[in-house]
């Protein structure tokens, strides 16, 4: 006994005294506020993505320049869109292929690189990206295409655990960041395109040893491991056959592709679900839970606590899988989530109840609004595709053309929330798509959507807009018009300032109240990925990811031709004020 407790003091003493502070739970818990380091995707669990920091604000921010860039090389671009996180002087940036540095955040040096050996037969439906690492004591953790996860010493990029989450043969791969919140590692997974049943898992950051799964297709069982490993069952998702007929659930889609939020006053994590599979919808009469919903899970227990579903029965893809952001409003504590189906909703945080809920793209032609009071959407019968096996000769259903398209009023590219001025920021996009339905049947790894699609451009307009959104009132308060779509995430800061990128290649700013453009600069390639903030030694610096790439390219149809100019890179950019 008092050999291990020397042992443990020994332990504290030794972290304390290299000055190389282990990132604690504790630590992530109050990123939001603690302006030194970025330890999590969103700078905060909640994701509002706000930095109390003014050095750099609508005055000063004309002198805003580059301190250093990087490179991440080789003949690998495609899509970045991944969100640097900062610790102990290092940053650490993941890449496209499953590629991740370490980089001395003052200088730019490179520390190290670690190249995730991927397989042949991988299937990531919507490019070769990477959203971020996590970081818990001395590993940075991230998730990888052939849906591994992967822990790496911080100061020397070794492996010090990797765990399989799927099989990649099935479709299933892994992209977003994953979550660090109540000492447990929380990560979801991608492949609703090829019929991947979506869950969330809490693992222990330090070992990868799981501590429990929670499926979100109604009718699975969720599992519970205890220290040894042994599995015991922890109660059916939903009610099976509830919102399912037959046997579609059992590859029913829902994935958790986009990762999730977490809130420490409700003790909830928040993860959003894609689209149910088939796409047919005429295949799974009912809503198909809990697909392109919210999902609330009680970490400790691994229950879904509430969930509310923004599209039932969804004939359009519009993947809920969009961050939920926590906030207060009215006393309350409540969250936002801008959807893919171009419906802005604010629910209560502890119990799902719908408070709110307002278009915030200017074309929608599935729903003619959401009922406050049953929480339901009023559907456009009209505008769901045809059932193919109502057509002459069953191979093709009737098409619609349907708006937003379903790369979505907003996709993965996260909105930020200021305190300071009570709005959102919302990157948005204005498109519709031809949309169709076609038989299918499930077969493992092959695509299973049952539909076609060609996205359309409304008119010769901007198809993006980044919007300042009033979540109490629903009113767009400004609006920056961008003529490509935009994808790469927001962020905003006490200088009353808004930080985002465009494929065009540049990284932003605008005055935060205003939405006045007071500054820009060019990347060299699109920018698809979130901007971040931080101070060292008096100097506050902000960092951005660039190289174009991602969805839109590879599945826009005409949107795709409209920015076939763009260049591909890969690079992150670091500025700080001009002395
Ligand atoms: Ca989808």
């Amino acid at each position: 006994m008092r050999l291990k407790l020397l042992a443990t003091l020994m332990a504290i003493g030794f972290a304390a005294g290299t000055a190389q502070a282990v990132v604690t739970q504790q630590m992530i818990d109050n990123d939001a506020s603690e302006t030194k380091e970025v330890l999590s995707w969103g700078l905060g669990n909640q994701g509002q993505r706000f930095s109390p920091l003014k050095q750099v604000n609508v005055q000063s921010v004309k002198k805003l320049v580059p301190a250093w860039s990087f490179s991440f090389g080789g003949e690998k671009q495609r899509g970045q869109e991944s969100q640097p996180v900062i610790h102990n002087g290092k940053m650490f940036v993941t890449a496209s292929y499953s590629r991740i540095y370490a980089l001395d955040a003052k200088s730019g040096a490179k520390l190290w690189k670690y190249e995730h050996r991927l397989p042949e037969g991988i299937m990531p439906c919507c490019d070769v990206i990477n959203r971020g690492a996590a970081l818990f004591d001395n590993l940075v953790i991230f998730m990888t295409l052939d849906a591994q996860i992967v822990a790496l010493d911080q100061n020397t990029g070794d492996v010090v655990w990797k765990e399989k989450i799927e099989d990649y043969a099935s479709g299933a791969s892994a992209s977003a960041a994953p979550l660090v919140a109540g000492g447990l590692l929380l990560t979801g997974i991608s492949g609703g395109e090829f019929g991947v049943v979506g869950r969330v898992e809490a693992r222990n950051p330090k070992t990868g040893q799981l501590v429990w799964t929670r499926p979100t297709v109604e009718g699975h069982m969720g599992y519970k491991y205890d220290k040894d490993g042994n599995k015991s069952e922890n109660g059916i998702s939903g009610t099976l056959n509830k919102s399912w007929a037959g046997d579609l659930w059992k590859t029913g889609g829902a994935t958790t592709w986009l990762g999730g939020t977490y809130d420490s006053k409700t003790g909830l994590a928040y993860f959003g679900t894609g689209n149910p599979a088939p796409w047919n919808s005429h295949l799974r009469k009912g809503d198909n839970l809990f697909s392109c919903s919210t999902v609330a899970l009680d970490i400790k227990t691994g229950q879904i606590k509430w969930h509310y579903q923004n599209t039932p029965n969804d004939a359009w893809d519009f993947d809920g899988a969009n961050e939920f952001v926590t906030f207060d409003m009215d006393g309350k504590r409540v969250g936002g989530k801008a959807d893919r189906n171009g419906f802005f909703y604010v629910n209560d945080a502890a119990t799902g109840q719908l408070l709110n809920a307002f278009p915030f793209v200017k074309k929608i032609t599935w729903a003619t609004g959401i009922d406050l009071k049953t929480g339901r959407p009023n559907f456009v019968p009209e505008n769901r595709a045809g059932d193919p096996t109502a057509s002459a000769d069953g191979a093709k259903g009737k098409s619609v053309f349907a708006a937003p398209s379903f790369l979505g009023g907003k996709n993965q590219m996260p909105m930020a929330y200021s305190p300071a001025t009570k709005l959102f920021y919302v990157p948005s996009n204005e498109w519709g798509m031809e949309i169709w339905n076609e038989p299918v049947t499930y077969k493992k790894g092959a695509a299973y959507m049952g539909a076609g699609f060609t996205i359309k451009t409304l008119n010769d307009n901007p198809i993006g807009a980044l919007r300042a959104i009033n979540p109490k009132t629903g009113k767009i308060e400004w609006e920056v018009p961008n003529n490509a779509p935009l994808w790469g995430g927001v962020l905003t800061t006490a200088g009353n300032l808004v930080f985002w990128g465009t494929p065009e290649g540049f990284l932003k700013a605008a005055d935060a109240t205003t939405g006045k453009v007071v500054w820009e600069f060019q990347t060299g390639s699109g920018v698809v990925a979130p901007p971040v903030t931080w101070d060292v030694d008096g100097e506050q610096f902000v960092a951005v990811v660039s190289g174009w790439g991602g969805a839109v390219p590879l599945w826009g149809g005409d949107v795709a031709k409209r920015v076939s100019f763009l260049e591909q890179g890969g690079s992150v950019w670091v500025f700080k004020l001009m002395k």
